[in-house]
């Protein structure tokens, strides 16, 4: 098998099916496993961005994760973004400011301008150099907040001009797009991860891990998910 150079480790050129755009957050791990089931595990490699996010250990759990998940540490692409708070601004990236939701635009002001176009693009250049065309991410475009760059047109748009980028046949997934956070826990349950996404993944804005601080539009957002599945799954029982 062709071992491929790549930074600072090696590869191994066509040992995997799909590349999951991966921050270790609730949505991301659920594609993760859902992607594990799908294609086996050893099968899947991950690439994670680092570029000044509030939470600055999100990359130690996603590395702890994607291990769980059986992703070999030379599978999974740790991606130094750490300029992007030099070109844009967003509470985000800034510990000092408040996150609060812009009634007029409905975006609030964690958006980071141009996020996943940036990511997708650097996730397609690794998974071409590795011989691999599927993309997966956990973009959703319901139940979220208004992000522009998380709406299926743009991913559908982004997809062809990768494909026209790179002369390639890159085929972006988005396994959770129309799901409602409720339905993404459902996904989970069915998986099997339930219990380890509520304990191990961190989407909290202040960086708590598992059931986070509570209070953040993150926590907030997700905990009214989890109640709502969890309401539903009683009532079926
Ligand atoms: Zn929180």
């Amino acid at each position: 098998m062709d071992v491929v150079p790549g930074n600072g480790d090696t590869g191994r050129l066509g040992h995997e099916d799909c590349v999951v755009v991966f921050s270790g957050g609730q949505d991301s791990t659920t594609c993760l496993a859902q992607a594990v089931r799908d294609y086996g595990r050893g099968r899947v490699a991950c690439i994670t961005f680092s570029y000044g996010q509030r939470h600055g250990q999100e990359v130690a759990v996603a590395q702890k994760i994607a291990a769980d998940f059986g992703v070999a540490a030379h599978q999974h692409r740790i991606v130094d973004l750490a300029w992007y708070g030099q070109i844009t601004s967003s509470a985000l990236l800034d510990p000092s400011a408040a996150m609060v939701q812009n009634p007029a635009t409905t975006c609030p002001n964690t958006v980071v301008d141009g996020r996943n176009m940036l990511f997708l693009l650097i996730a397609a250049i690794f998974a071409k150099g590795r011989g691999v065309r599927t993309l997966i991410t956990g973009v959703c475009q319901a139940d979220c907040s208004g992000y522009p760059d998380c709406r299926d047109v743009f991913i559908k748009s982004c997809n062809v001009t990768l494909n026209l980028a790179m002369d390639a046949d890159f085929r972006v997934i988005t396994p959770l797009m129309d799901l409602t956070k409720a339905q993404t826990w459902a996904l989970a349950d069915r998986l099997g991860v339930l219990a380890y996404v509520a304990e191990n993944t961190l989407t909290c804005y202040n960086g708590i891990i598992g059931r986070g601080c509570g209070t953040c539009p993150s926590c907030v957002l997700r905990q009214r998910g989890y109640a709502a599945y969890l309401a539903d799954k009683e009532g079926r029982c």
